[in-house]
């Protein structure tokens, strides 16, 4: 059955990768995205789609839509850019959760929200399981992101109880590919295109800190399982690849595969960097049936060549 979808930040590396599934999928697709870290770019290949439709609207305000299902990704991903002006991004956190479960209040759709496995701070528990709480700073650098993606899964949890909103969460640990912008910042990016440009590989910390890596595909599949999965699965869902690596380690690994005379340098860690970040994917596993497939050399090849095309190295 071909369903009216909304994505918000659907012009984000995830959700125009999202887009892209769904419209494959069938269905239709109403992106919406304010473009502060997306771009028209990510999604220009679809524009002339019958069932794609693209809504430059800002989800801290709100919108009056009809339809079936709402993924709702719209919030900057990287520190830099949720840092760039915090008070927006716990904004666009707590008032897009609130917009979109208006939305779906109004229309019955089902949402699913974006969290992430920042919601766990810097986790005293490793691997991450969905019951701990976390170990989170309220008042830090990233407490507009964490705070705000915590507070939206409030939201969710408060709309289900409260006014029988079908309101699902999905929690994204750190995922890479294709479209990521070249202004990102986070790591893989940044390391992919300081060995591409030959530049020093900027690693923050002694490079000790760890993180799982997920290819978008992957995490794309994932998200669409949540959300299509019976009615009284709603999560919270931990949905990443357990692989750990150093931060040392991927920089070596990307060094490595493009054969780059880069070095590495040291730089400061930043403020509340988490220490370990591994998913316990076996909830995942067990009722959705999902676990990644893209080892990460594999995702890397397609990423970095997707970085040498955008940049003309
Ligand atoms: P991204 O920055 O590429 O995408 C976010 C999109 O949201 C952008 O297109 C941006 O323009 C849009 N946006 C931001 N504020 C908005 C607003 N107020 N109104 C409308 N649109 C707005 O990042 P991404 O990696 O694609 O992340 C997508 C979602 O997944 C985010 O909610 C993020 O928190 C979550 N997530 C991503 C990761 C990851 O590793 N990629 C990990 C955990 C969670
Ligand atoms: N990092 C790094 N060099 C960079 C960018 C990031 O060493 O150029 C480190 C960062 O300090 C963190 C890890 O890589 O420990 C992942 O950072 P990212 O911003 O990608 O995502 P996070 O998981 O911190 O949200």
């Amino acid at each position: 059955m071909t369903k009216r979808i909304l994505i918000t930040g659907g012009a984000g590396f995830l959700g125009s990768h999202l887009c892209e599934r769904l419209l494959s999928d069938g269905h239709e697709i109403l992106c919406l995205d304010n473009f502060f870290t997306g771009s028209k770019q990510n999604v220009v290949h679809l524009l002339g789609h019958s069932r794609f439709e693209l809504i430059r609207h800002d989800i801290t305000n709100p919108i009056y839509l009809e339809v079936d299902e709402i993924y709702n990704l719209a919030c900057p991903a990287s520190p830099i850019h949720y840092q760039y002006n915090p008070i927006k991004t716990i904004k666009t956190n707590v008032m897009g959760a609130i917009n979109v479960l208006g939305i779906a209040r109004r229309t019955r759709a089902k949402v699913l929200q974006a969290s992430t496995s920042e919601v766990y701070g810097d986790p005293e528990v490793h691997p991450q399981k969905e019951d701990y709480w976390g170990h989170v700073n309220p008042i830090g650098i990233r407490s507009c992101y964490d705070e705000g993606k915590r507070a939206a899964e409030c939201l969710m949890m408060d709309y289900r109880r409260q006014n029988g909103v079908n309101a699902k969460i999905a929690r994204i640990f750190n995922t890479y590919g294709p479209r990521m912008a070249v202004n990102d910042g986070r790591v893989v990016s940044n390391f992919i295109i300081q060995a591409l440009e030959g530049r020093d590989i900027t690693v923050y910390g002694d490079g000790l800190q760890t993180r799982s890596f997920c290819y978008c595909t992957d995490l794309i599949d994932g998200l669409i399982r949540t959300m299509d999965a019976g009615d009284d699965f709603f999560g919270p869902v931990n949905l990443g690849n357990p692989g750990e690596f150093t931060i040392l380690d991927l920089a070596k690994t990307v060094i490595g595969m493009i054969g780059s005379p880069s070095k590495i340098v040291f730089q400061s860690r930043p403020a509340d960097d988490p220490t370990q970040r591994k998913p316990d994917i076996s909830l995942a596993q067990r009722s959705l049936g999902w676990s990644p497939g893209i080892a990460l050399e594999d995702g890397l090849i397609r990423t970095i060549d997707d970085f040498r095309k955008r940049l003309n190295i």
